[in-house]
């Protein structure tokens, strides 16, 4: 698939049609009955440098894609090919002493900075081990990195001798912040990195994220289901829906004029902050249908109001736009899908003007 490039920017991560498959055991011998797929045929290539927002709601399948790319949880199949600066290598073949290299250059800051700090550890521990793994041996050496990282979030570097229970949730959020950078990471993966945080504090941690970026040229893939938050991060998102990408385009494009009925959905629950524009919310009814029987053709035809009668036989595929080829979206309403046998098509913006 090609894709937006920043300009200037070199890949950083290719990943190729990931999936990843968790079996469902039953019975008294724990047989395989069926599989839950949380990420089927997922393909995008990340960019020095920028942003990659993931949206979609609970079981998309957005934090099984952090975890397996970051390799937390092996692939089912699939390539993840990095680029070192001796070159890129396939992570999926690597053995456990080469990906020590991986894991120094990825980094990841989870959701709840509650249960990512152990609270028997003084900041000094949690961040003293991760850098002797990564080869820091000398004690001096640790403590300034130590303090420097906590000066680089704001933070004043006496901290490091204190319980995590001593902090808030913002701050513990920025030692979170800290720790996954003292390694020196080109990437970081970011899973939920505000939404346990009150709003207040929400807005402080992603400017200092934005300013890292900046800072240190990191590139993120930031994981969230508040889109207003993901469009402020991102420069490119991918929306995913029940293991699949089904919208990818770069943050204003996305926002300003949605493609797939899915997206439509979620960005008409974003509120907008002015008085005099209007905005029609779209209900999605029903549940995000179960990830071990999916719904056939298109997984979402059984919420979506353009659904046609094609939508429940045949899959869309994930196609750039005629008109825009970095948009890409999977839907039957775009595009021309005549290998399938079926005839071009509609735009969501017709069918809406006619049927709705
Ligand atoms: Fe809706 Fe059909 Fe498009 Fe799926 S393919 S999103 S069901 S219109």
């Amino acid at each position: 698939m090609s894709e937006a490039k920043l300009s200037g920017s070199q890949p950083l991560f290719e990943i190729k049609n990931l999936k990843k498959y968790y079996p469902v055991l039953s019975g008294f011998l724990r047989k395989t009955t069926g599989w839950v797929k949380a990420l089927e045929d997922v393909s995008l290539t990340i960019w020095a440098g920028e942003t990659v927002g993931v949206v979609g709601e609970s079981g998309c399948g957005k934090t099984t894609f952090g975890k397996t790319i970051m390799l937390l949880q092996h692939p089912t199949s699939g390539e993840l090919r990095f680029h070192f600066p001796e070159g890129p290598r396939e992570l999926t073949t690597m053995s456990s002493k080469d990906l020590l290299s991986f894991r120094r250059r990825v980094q990841m800051i989870f959701q709840d900075p509650f249960s990512a700090l152990n609270p028997s550890k003084r900041i000094f521990d949690s961040f003293d081990e991760p850098l002797r793994v990564h080869g820091h041996g000398n004690p001096k050496e640790r403590k300034d990195i130590i303090a420097q990282s906590l000066e680089m979030v704001n933070l004043n570097p006496d901290y490091m001798y204190r319980y995590p229970h001593e902090f808030s949730g913002g701050q513990r959020q920025r030692i979170c912040i800290a720790r996954a950078l003292c390694i020196d990471p080109e990437m970081v993966i970011c899973d939920e990195p505000v939404s346990a945080l009150d709003v207040s504090i929400q807005a402080q941690v992603l400017n200092l994220m934005k300013d890292l970026q900046r800072q240190l040229g990191l590139t993120y893939v930031f994981i969230a289901h508040d889109l207003s938050v993901v469009q402020y991060m991102s420069d490119r998102i991918m929306v995913m829906y029940l293991g699949k990408i089904v919208e990818m385009a770069d943050s204003l494009s996305l926002y300003d004029a949605p493609k797939h009925p899915y997206t439509e959905a979620l960005l008409s629950a974003v509120p907008i902050p002015s008085i005099d524009v209007k905005k029609k919310r779209i209900i999605l009814e029903g549940d995000v249908p179960s990830p071990i029987h999916k719904p056939s053709g298109c997984s979402f035809h059984t919420r979506c109001r353009y659904a046609m009668e094609i939508c429940s036989v045949n899959e869309p595929k994930l196609v750039p736009l005629a008109d825009s080829p970095t948009h890409f979206v999977a839907c039957h309403l775009y595009g021309d899908d005549s290998k399938n046998g079926v005839t071009p098509i509609l735009t969501m913006e017709k069918h809406r003007e006619g049927n709705l």
